[in-house]
């Protein structure tokens, strides 16, 4: 296997296109290195994508816009996903343990990895859009379209992920993320993100309710019938209630960690714990 890498987009590209499908792009490369011998033992070509330069946090008039390589304790420590209205951000990228995975992992690699993962739970829930490159030029796609299915993203030969693009949200927004675990140092069983938006009367005028690591299909999920009850509601005590038990349009895995049935659960916890935060936070005008 050979070893690479390149400083300037246009070289990776080229080495890109030139191994095909057996190129392995690598960034913070802990998914890479831990699961080596299952995943990736056909490669014919590791492609070290740290030093092209795509290690940035920027804020412009449409959004955040967030460098493939840069870390999740960048993420968690920037002074524009510290607080505000990215601070959902901060806060998934928070719950991934330990400090040594945080300061190696990248926001690009958990993307493309498409397992039982955290950020890519928020970044629907905040409708994100993945910049993707190539030689052939660069593609936008929403963040519902990336996860094709477990462990499966819809890069296409010689593509590579750019950055991630979280839009601005409207004023008076919020968000929460919740995840469900058996220690501190695992992996999600459950991890849910809410996303609110509210209108001038305080009604809820978006609503986006996501659950992942737990679904049947392998990749986050919205709720479409808890987002049907939140909108055009006054988010108290009793829509929450209403909204989480509608969260089981959700189907849930049954696997040998845990049960359907006790992530059905979680997911609703999640949801209800998830909303408040979102609210709470939306009503001091998504500034917390
Ligand atoms: C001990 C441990 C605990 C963990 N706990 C959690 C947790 O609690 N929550 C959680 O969400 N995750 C957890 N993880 C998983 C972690 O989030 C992923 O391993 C990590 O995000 C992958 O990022 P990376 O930069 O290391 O990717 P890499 O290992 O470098 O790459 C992962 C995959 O993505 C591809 N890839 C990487 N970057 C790009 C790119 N820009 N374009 C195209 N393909 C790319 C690689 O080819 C590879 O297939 C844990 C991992 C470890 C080792």
């Amino acid at each position: 296997m050979e070893y690479y890498s390149p400083t300037e987009l246009d070289h990776a590209y080229t080495l890109l296109d030139k191994y095909g499908d057996g190129a392995v792009p690598i960034a913070g490369s802990t998914f890479f290195m831990s699961h080596r011998e299952e995943l990736f033992d056909a490669a014919d070509a590791v492609i070290d994508i740290k030093k092209l330069g795509l290690n940035y946090i920027r804020l412009n008039d449409d959004g955040l816009h967030i460098g493939a390589t840069t870390t999740f304790n960048e993420i968690f420590d920037h002074k524009l996903t510290r607080d505000g209205r990215y601070a959902i951000l901060s806060d998934t990228a928070g719950e991934l343990n330990t400090n040594e995975v945080r300061n190696m992992a990248t926001i690009g690699g958990v993307i493309c990895v498409a397992g039982e993962v955290d950020m890519p739970t928020s970044l629907l829930a905040c409708d994100a859009n993945i910049i993707i490159g190539s030689s052939r030029g660069t593609r936008a796609i929403s963040m519902s379209e990336f996860h094709v299915g477990y462990l499966n993203n819809a890069l296409e030969e010689g593509e590579m992920v750019l950055e991630v693009h979280v839009p601005q949200p409207p004023a008076n927004t919020g968000a929460g993320f919740a995840k469900f675990q058996r220690t501190a140092a695992d992996l999600p069983l459950v991890n849910v993100a809410t996303h609110v938006s509210l209108d001038g009367a305080g009604a809820c005028s978006e609503a986006r309710v996501v659950a992942g690591a737990a679904t049947l299909s392998g990749v986050p999920e919205r709720s479409a019938a808890a987002e049907a009850v939140l909108l055009g509601g006054i988010i108290d005590d009793a829509l929450i209630e209403s909204a989480a038990a509608a969260s089981n349009d959700i189907e849930c895995v049954n696997d040998f960690r845990v049960s359907a049935e006790v992530r059905q659960l979680w997911v609703r916890c999640g949801v209800e714990d998830t909303l408040r935060q979102a609210a709470a936070r939306a009503r001091q005008g998504g500034e917390v």
